[in-house]
């Protein structure tokens, strides 16, 4: 299977790639810029190419680099607006250096403003930032609908989804955690609510899973992640997500609250799964 961890540090491409192997992964997940403020990091291509190689030679899957929490296309100021769609769109021509891989985002928070202003704006900072020859794909995330967060149901990524160009660009990536919180019964109902996502978006756009257990109920609109087995989504629930035939062969990506040796124990135990 192909599982990894969310690393900490972006210190450089390659370094990543070695630390992920050391945690037992063939994947990972990095923050392409100050996950909190908009600070890029260093871009080195000669270091980016070193990563595809070592990629190769360890048999990695794909990548899910991680956009900043502050990004917020659909923001109700027009400065933060622009500033994050050009923010991904710099991040895109960088993903384009490690070539066929996922860029994840978040949706976005409409403050206010309503789902029906905010859904365009995601889809035209989305057709801004990715250029038709461009081999990464977008995904963007289920949220677990906290405050005006877009994305807390199938619906609203469906509507996102129809207002873009680039339609091979795009995919989503189903978050346990926020599914979960956002009122999809995974534990009860797992072949129901990709029976859901199906109908509504298509299964062929579930690109990557973060996998994460929730220290919340189901419908609790909380978004706080819990270690594998710790949470109330629990080990049964979550076996089966990784067992399941639609989804066993996506990147899994952990964004549990664990330090490197509780990486490296959950990635063999759900290796042993
Ligand atoms: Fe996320
Ligand atoms: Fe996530
Ligand atoms: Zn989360």
């Amino acid at each position: 299977m192909v599982i990894g961890n969310h690393l900490s540090c972006a210190s450089g491409y390659e370094i990543m790639g070695q630390k992920e192997l050391k945690l037992g992964g063939n994947t990972f997940a990095f923050f392409t810029r100050n996950p909190r403020g908009g600070a890029v990091r260093e871009h080195d291509p000669e270091d980016a190419a070193r990563l595809c190689k070592f990629m190769q030679a360890h048999n990695f899957g794909k990548l899910v680099a991680h956009a900043p929490y502050t990004l917020n296309v659909c923001s109700d100021k027009e400065k933060v607006r622009n500033f994050s769609r050009e923010a991904m769109a710099e991040d895109l021509r960088r993903m384009e250096y490690l070539s066929g891989n996922y860029y994840n985002f978040h949706p976005g928070s409409h403050v206010g403003q309503g789902a029906e202003v905010a859904i365009p704006m995601i889809a035209d900072a989305i057709n801004y930032a990715v250029k038709p020859e461009y081999t990464t794909i977008v995904l963007l995330e289920t949220m677990a609908g906290k405050g005006s967060e877009i994305g807390g149901t199938f619906a609203e990524l469906r509507a996102i989804l129809d207002l873009v160009e680039q339609q091979e660009n795009v995919g989503v990536c189903f978050d346990t955690c926020h599914v979960w919180d956002g009122g999809y019964d995974i534990v009860n109902n797992l072949d129901g609510v990709l029976k859901e996502f199906d109908d509504i978006i298509g299964i062929d756009r579930l690109k990557a899973i973060h996998f994460n257990d929730s220290m919340n109920v189901c419908g609790s609109h909380k978004d706080r992640h819990q270690k594998i087995g710790q949470g109330e989504i629990g080990m049964d629930a979550l076996k089966a997500v990784v067992k399941h035939p639609l989804l066993k062969d996506k990147p899994f990506i952990l964004e549990t609250p664990n330090d490197d040796a509780g990486y490296i124990k959950e990635i063999a135990m759900i290796r042993s799964w």
